[in-house]
């Protein structure tokens, strides 16, 4: 038996493998890894996390009513819009839960209401909470579904009171039907509307809208074996695609040549350029494109890549950037992925002309049945 267990598993639905113990997690991850993978070579053992609680540094709560009036926040009952008030999170940065927990307590005597999806009634529709693990920064987004927060100082003001460690507070407005949190339109209401966060000797700056890994601890650990397995020299041109805020890219660029970062989010190459800058990296540019269209451009310019690391979201790659990256012909390829199925997909056209030697997962989403998988190619004919 797991040794604790969660009062809302059944409506919540977020945590498949809670009534598990860590060790049965970790082989139920590594056989629905080997399952998927072992086509491809060896899988090697699961890289687990010691102390599996409280891990997520980023913390979402959706706001709404019950019957009666009372106010509710936490999240959605699996697969409908009814909302689950979820007071406390084995998976959840608790600073984070009580943050939210406190906003909750605070909103009546500030006339502060939740919003009503179906009415589009109300104010509140959702908090979201990161804190850098590594700095202690903490920000608070409050989305809103009409831009007039009423009493906004005194409100910041009594959430500071309480929470003194929060750095920064971000109003976002999302005024549309739609199931996005984040809406376009921000303010800043206390603070610089970002937070910094250090992570293997470097500092992030990250914005409400960036990617940031959830799971810092599992992080390192992660990155550190995926630059390991891109065996940089110093002579390397390398492509970080899907890079985010530029981190591994950035961590890599210290043993390259020369990184590129591609990366689709506006906000999130922002922020991965002024991370460059602060951090004194001056051998990486980042480039705000869909990595498929960079990569076909950079194909039919000839280019080439010795080292491409690539790092899409859960839906994977494309025929198009696989392509592409087979044409700009680095001699190794390393993927991370966050979804062993879409990977397992985008390897069988990886193999055609690349060999995997080195598949690692890592269980960055204790307690979830999510699973992350680093792999290494290497190109057939390389150093031939
Ligand atoms: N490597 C980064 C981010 C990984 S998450 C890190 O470790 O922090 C995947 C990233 O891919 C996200 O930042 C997302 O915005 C980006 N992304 C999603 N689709 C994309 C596309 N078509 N082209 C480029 N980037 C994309």
């Amino acid at each position: 038996m797991a040794e604790k267990t969660c009062k809302y598993k059944k409506k919540c639905g977020g945590c498949k493998y809670i009534d598990l113990t860590n060790e049965q997690q970790l082989a139920e991850k590594q056989k629905f890894v080997n399952k998927l993978l072992k086509s491809y070579g060896k899988v090697e053992d699961i890289v687990g996390m010691g102390y599996p609680y409280n891990y997520r540094n980023k913390v979402h709560a959706v706001f709404g009513s019950a019957k009666g009036g009372k106010i509710v926040c936490g999240t959605y009952e699996e697969k409908t819009h009814r909302i689950v008030d979820i007071a406390e999170c084995h998976i959840e940065d608790k600073v984070a839960t009580s943050i939210i927990r406190d906003i909750k307590e605070l909103m009546p005597s500030f006339k502060i209401k939740p919003y009503n999806e179906d009415t589009g009634y109300g104010l509140l529709r959702h908090v979201l909470v990161r804190r850098g693990f590594n700095t202690g920064e903490v920000m608070v987004v409050l989305v809103l579904g009409s831009p007039v927060l009423p009493s906004r100082n005194n409100f910041v003001k009594a959430l500071l009171k309480k929470h003194p460690e929060i750095t920064t507070v971000v109003q976002n407005v999302n005024d549309r039907n739609t199931s996005m949190v984040l809406g376009e339109n921000e303010k800043v209401l206390y603070g610089p509307g970002f937070i910094v966060d250090e992570l293997m000797g470097m500092r992030f700056r990250i914005s409400s809208k960036s990617f940031y890994q959830v799971n810092p601890v599992q992080t390192k650990h992660l990155y550190r074996q995926a630059i390991e397995l891109a065996a940089l020299t110093g002579t390397e041109r390398v492509l970080d695609a899907y890079c985010g805020t530029g981190t591994i890219g950035m961590i890599a660029s210290k043993e390259a040549k020369e990184v590129i970062g591609v990366e689709l989010n506006r906000d999130a190459v922002k922020d991965a350029r002024k991370n460059a800058k602060a951090n004194g990296v001056k051998n990486i540019d980042f480039i705000c494109k869909d990595a498929g269209d960079y990569m076909l451009e950079a194909a039919a310019r000839g280019e080439h890549f010795d080292v491409v690391i690539m790092d899409p979201p859960r839906s994977g790659s494309t025929k198009e950037f696989i392509d592409s990256v087979k044409k700009t012909s680095p001699d190794r390829v390393v993927y991370i992925s966050c979804n062993p199925e879409t990977l397992a997909r985008d390897l069988k056209l990886l193999t055609r002309k690349y060999k995997v030697n080195r598949i690692v997962p890592f269980d960055m989403f204790p307690f979830t049945s999510h699973c992350e998988v680093v792999t290494c190619l290497e190109r057939i004919d390389a150093g031939k």
